[in-house]
């Protein structure tokens, strides 16, 4: 059933069922690149009204990534960088589009458009702690995956691979 995701039916099914959700958490979210120096915290809705969690496949995703970008809406207004701001760098990989990262380890943190300065498309992996209700409800540029990148059926391993040194 590998790629099934791909066609549209399964997750239609579920986006319908989640798209009106709004996940509300009342403890703080935050967040940081994986070298910390750059800390946030975000207070307001994640995704619900502002749009669905997706996985982003397309190319600049991918290379930005290294794989695909986990990607919530949130509002710029509740996003609070509290340490590290002189660190973050944004590289513009579209017009009007910046793509905000750590200068120091490269992490991706967000993605906005100047044409929507209320916006943030926040990187899910920056998250602590995410609330245990918030679900990828939609797959985007699907077609953009690489054969490599498709669901498969490979062994999982709780950490590396058998025989890695
Ligand atoms: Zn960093
Ligand atoms: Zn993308």
């Amino acid at each position: 059933m590998a790629g099934d995701w791909r066609a549209g039916g399964a997750a239609a099914k579920r986006m319908a069922k989640t798209r009106s959700k709004a996940v509300a958490d009342t403890k703080p979210i935050t967040g940081g690149c994986l070298c910390g120096g750059v800390r946030f915290t975000y207070d307001g809705e994640l995704g619900g009204s502002l749009g669905l969690v997706t996985i982003c496949h397309c190319s600049q995703c991918r290379r930005a990534h290294g794989y695909a970008a986990g990607v919530v809406p949130v509002q710029a207004s509740g996003f609070t960088v509290i340490q590290g701001s002189e660190l973050i760098r944004e590289f513009e990989s579209s017009p009007g589009k910046l793509r905000g990262f750590c200068g120091t380890c490269g992490s991706p943190l967000y993605s906005r458009r100047v044409s929507s300065p209320e916006a943030l498309r926040l990187r899910l992996g920056t998250l602590d702690h995410p609330p245990a209700d918030l679900v990828v409800e939609a797959h985007i540029f699907a077609t953009d995956v690489p054969t490599w990148a498709e669901p498969d059926d490979a062994p999982r391993y709780p950490g590396l691979e058998p025989g890695r040194p």
